[in-house]
């Protein structure tokens, strides 16, 4: 059950459709997601999920490593924004600050870390976490000091979100949640503005890198996406995870974590159409490989104790296993006109 100070987001959603009727998708699942993240720490075995950085330190380190690698081929400029959107526990920004400030003091000395995330309970965490390296905490990209950007999302435009429009005979209509009794239950109204086209649709996603874009195309820097999702053209992926099991989105809004895959394929138009270059999508797999996830996972199982390297060993075959996360999440970059191809993303 949530926090007792909080909402309860289906008491919210329940009045708001007994006031206005059926209920836009996206609509809910802002109501669901807020209510869900502003209440708990979902990430980890005692939670509902697992993320990349929470199995491996090499995740965050080879991200970490990634950034200064683009940040010196675009001529080492100072001062620069380091920031994440949805950083969770703070965990990969950890990581990454860590090996920054072994391996490439100078880019730690010119850079302020930044964070947006809307949750108050992972804003204290990633406080207690990094809180003395982080110069501030933000709702949306807008607020970021103008400067070269160098930018990540892993697993974060997957909360956001979404649309899905059908067309049924001459109409478009797009999918809402309606009250049947006290149950809520799936229903359809007349798409209103009509849409640009049919299936899913993230248009708070798409914003995002469009914005991410033009501060990228404007100032310098690179936006590199990570997450799960596919090439355009999905009708419905929208999921609940509740404890790591699937359940029913509608059965608890605000207990359950809503996700649905990224349109990389959508993200990448928004990006060109904002100017700037696109690189990828290319596989999770393919990219951790070029970056040196096996190597740097060998490095660290040296030292570690027997149960620690079984650990590492796994959560990189994870990460890089085509059945599992290699191929079904990919990562996409963003980098101003005329930038090179960055580490992962060479032809
Ligand atoms: N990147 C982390 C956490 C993923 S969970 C990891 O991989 O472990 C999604 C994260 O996005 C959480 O931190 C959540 O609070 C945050 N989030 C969700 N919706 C958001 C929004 N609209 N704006 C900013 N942060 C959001």
């Amino acid at each position: 059950m949530g926090d007792r100070d909080q909402p309860n987001a289906r008491a919210v959603i329940a009045a708001e459709i007994a006031a206005h009727g059926p209920m836009r998708l996206d609509r809910f699942r802002a109501l669901a997601n807020g209510a869900y993240y502003a209440t708990r720490d979902p990430l980890g075995r005692a939670g509902d999920f697992i993320t990349a950085p929470e199995t491996t330190q090499a995740y965050g380190e080879l991200i970490g490593a990634w950034m200064v690698e683009v940040w010196r081929a675009q001529g080492a400029p100072a001062p620069i924004v380091l920031a994440e959107a949805g950083p969770g526990r703070g965990t990969l920004m950890a990581d990454a600050l860590r090996l920054i400030d072994r391996l490439a003091p100078d880019f730690a000395a010119a850079s302020s870390v930044h964070l947006i995330e809307t949750s108050p309970t992972l804003r204290a965490l990633q406080a207690a976490r990094i809180g003395s390296r982080v110069a501030g905490w933000h709702e949306r990209l807008a607020t970021l000091p103008e400067a070269p950007l160098f930018l990540i999302a892993s697993e974060f435009l997957d909360a956001l979100p979404v649309r899905q429009f059908r067309r049924r005979g001459g109409a478009w209509m797009e999918r809402a949640v309606a009250m049947e009794g006290d149950r809520l239950v799936w229903t359809e109204i007349p798409a209103e503005p009509l849409p640009g086209r049919p299936g899913e649709v993230s248009e708070e996603a798409e914003a995002w890198i469009a914005e991410a874009a033009h501060q990228v195309v404007r100032f310098g820097g690179a936006a590199l996406v990570l997450d799960y999702g596919h090439g355009g053209g999905a009708e419905d992926t929208l999921q609940a995870v509740q404890g790591h099991r699937p359940v029913d989105p509608l059965a608890a809004p605000g207990e359950a974590d809503l996700s649905a895959q990224v349109d990389f394929a959508a993200l990448a138009r928004a990006a060109r159409a904002a100017g700037a270059v696109v690189y990828g999508p290319v596989p999770q797999g393919d990219f951790l490989r070029a970056l040196g996830l096996p190597e740097r996972t060998a490095i660290l199982c040296r030292h570690a104790p027997p149960a620690t390297a079984r650990q590492l060993q796994a959560a990189a075959r994870r990460l890089i296993d085509p059945d599992a996360m290699g191929l079904l999440f990919k990562a996409l970059a963003v980098l101003p006109p005329g930038a090179s191809a960055p580490p992962g993303f060479a032809p």
